[in-house]
């Protein structure tokens, strides 16, 4: 027997899921199948994207419903249009041999007139947004008095959107006696409160949520100096030829500024993230998932429209501050039962993070190193050869072309000939130079280099005002600096005889402040980073507003200097200084 049929589905859905290949229920549809094809249940399923949740309630909302009667009987909020869209597409997939069935979604961001006039012929089963769902409301073109089931999708993710007074709008529209199906990654408080209020006796089903990490999912992490994340992203993308992913970053700015990047670079990737238009997002959202695409960025909340099955990676460019975002994010990759990836860039200051994680989520990271050269030449060699394999001699080389080309290289043997053509071929896939490793902080000048690059995205908009003030005062800089790094060692060298002393820590003056958008925070992690000191050796005391004060533990404080000298940011020297070092009269001059 058919194992959908098992779950008690009705045969057209059942030959429908046949259609599109869906042959094994996942484990959250073959728990709550079985007790919601009865229908009447109030119900709670703990369950993230991508455990098959939508076909989890989806399939047997199918066959509640009755689909003589033209009113509306169920009703779907999701928190986004994306998402919406999502649940009414399977849904129409899931009833292609449901005869009568008429299944319409209602979403912001598109014209509310057709809306309406596709309203007028009501749906058994409508799936909505709850913003504009309030509006249908309002202007009396909805009814929900019919209504006999209400389904709430990603319910904690529309609570986090602001929501709350748009459910508890809609659910007081919806009559008293109905049943309500709530689905939901995690169970915060206020989650609890609606199931408190709108829920009797609710049967509870959680799956693969919460701290329960997809088993498919391989946890990497590569440690990365700040100035080179970029360039070890570029080799992750470089080693891995078909890579289909979504590279998470922080903020809505950073993922615009690191798609720019990256696109400038030569690599094909979009962002998407809330600031772009509906039609933008929908532009983006297209394109990858034809694959025209194969990389985006994107913001943990724009991401949530992503409906692709076949994602290879899973890039965390910035760690989320939550781990339950770990969690969804990761999540996006290993769908379906296939594998996938899910890759962190951290700098040594996040590593207490990947630990942190490790524990809450019950997971273990593999520590990789950033792509080589020679990784990188193999894995777009093997793609070349590939190519040239498949590359049938057609007309097009015809006798003349050959026999021209020939003449110029048959001095050479077969095994010469071979190594010059993959020679060139190397020569034109523009694979830079090797990057120095995380652990590697003796590369002073190849750090210089590539310091401009730092945090352009926060610093783009500053950098020519300050620009202009460095090039006032960096002559005189520049000299100082030449003059004072013998002098600083032997201070260094002072400061650990001090060390024995007993005092407790060393205050240190940096030139960085509020003016260059750095908190306390950003600091502390900068000091560890480049200071070679752990976080807990570290404290931000103040930080003005072109400059910052750090203590650190006096055990660790004696390379900190030396360690941050040499320091470039948007081509500004970073000063470090011990704040009562013999300098500090002269310094307070600038
Ligand atoms: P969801 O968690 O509902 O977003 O589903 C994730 C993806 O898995 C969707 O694209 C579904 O089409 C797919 N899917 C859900 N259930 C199954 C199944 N039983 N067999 C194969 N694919 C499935």
């Amino acid at each position: 027997m058919n194992k959908f049929a098992a779950l008690g589905l009705s045969a057209p859905l059942v030959s429908a899921l046949e259609g599109i290949g869906f042959e094994n229920p996942t484990e959250i549809q073959e728990k709550s199948i079985p007790l919601l094809i009865e229908g009447k249940v109030d119900f709670i399923g703990l369950a993230q994207t991508g455990t098959g949740k939508t076909a989890a309630f989806g399939l047997p909302i199918l066959d509640v419903i009755d689909v003589d009667e033209r009113r509306t009987q169920a009703l779907i909020l999701a928190p986004t249009r994306e998402l919406g869209l999502q649940i009414t597409n399977q849904l129409q997939d899931f009833s292609k041999e449901v005869r009568g069935i008429n299944i319409q979604a209602v979403y912001g961001g598109a014209a509310i007139t057709n809306q309406i006039k596709a309203l007028k012929n009501p749906p058994q089963v409508l799936v909505a947004t709850p913003g504009r769902l309030v509006d249908l409301i309002n202007r009396k073109k909805v009814d929900l008095s019919t209504i006999s089931h209400v389904i709430l999708d990603e319910a904690d993710e529309m609570l986090n959107m602001g929501f709350k007074e748009d459910l508890d709008f809609i659910l007081s529209h919806a009559p008293e006696e109905k049943y309500t199906w709530l689905f939901s990654a995690t169970m915060p408080n206020d989650i609890k409160k609606i199931v408190k209020r709108y829920m009797d006796k609710p049967i509870e089903v959680k799956v693969n949520t919460g701290n329960i990490v997809n088993v498919n999912i391989e946890h990497q992490f590569i440690q990365v100096r700040r100035d080179t994340k970029q360039d070890v992203l570029k080799r992750v993308i470089d080693s891995n030829p078909e890579m289909i992913g979504v590279i998470f970053c922080r903020t809505k700015a950073d993922t615009q500024n690191l798609a720019n990047d990256l696109s400038v670079g030569g690599y094909a990737v979009e962002a998407l993230h809330g600031d772009l238009t509906q039609a933008q997002r929908e532009r983006v959202m297209r394109r990858f998932k034809a694959h025209s695409i194969k990389l985006i960025t994107a913001t943990d909340v724009a991401a949530r429209g992503i409906d692709v099955n076949d994602l290879t990676h899973v890039i965390h460019y910035s760690l989320p501050d939550d781990n339950e975002y770990y969690t969804h994010r990761s999540g996006r990759t290993a769908r379906a039962g296939k594998k996938g990836v899910s890759m962190s860039l951290v700098t040594k200051g996040d590593l207490r993070k990947i630990n942190y994680l490790e524990r809450q989520l019950k997971i273990s990271f593999t520590k990789i190193e950033a792509p080589s050269n020679s990784e990188i030449y193999q894995s777009r060699l093997e793609k070349w050869t590939a190519k040239v394999l498949e590359a049938k001699p057609t007309k097009s080389l015809n006798d003349e072309l050959f026999e021209a080309v020939k003449g110029k290289l048959e001095d050479l043997d077969a095994e010469a000939l071979l190594k010059h053509i993959i020679q060139n071929e190397m020569n034109g896939m523009g694979v830079g130079k090797e990057l120095p490793t995380s652990n590697d902080h003796s590369d002073r000048s190849d750090r210089r280099d590539r310091g401009d690059r730092r945090d352009r995205g926060d610093r783009r908009d500053r950098g020519d005002r300050r620009d202009r003030r460095d090039r006032d005062r960096g002559d005189r800089g520049d000299r100082r600096d030449r003059d004072d790094r013998s002098s600083r060692e032997d201070r260094g060298e002072r400061r650990d005889a001090r060390k024995s002393s007993g005092k407790g820590s060393e205050l240190f003056f940096i030139n960085v402040g509020e003016f260059d958008g750095v908190t306390k925070e950003e600091l502390k992690e900068f000091v560890v980073e480049f200071g070679d000191v752990k976080a807990t050796d570290v404290k931000v005391v103040e930080v003005q507003d072109k400059r910052s004060f750090f203590e650190v533990n006096d055990a660790a404080s004696g390379g900190v200097e030396k360690a941050m000298s040499n320091l470039t940011v948007d081509g500004r020297k970073i000063k470090v200084n011990l704040e009562n070092a013999p300098k500090k009269k002269k310094r307070k001059k600038y």
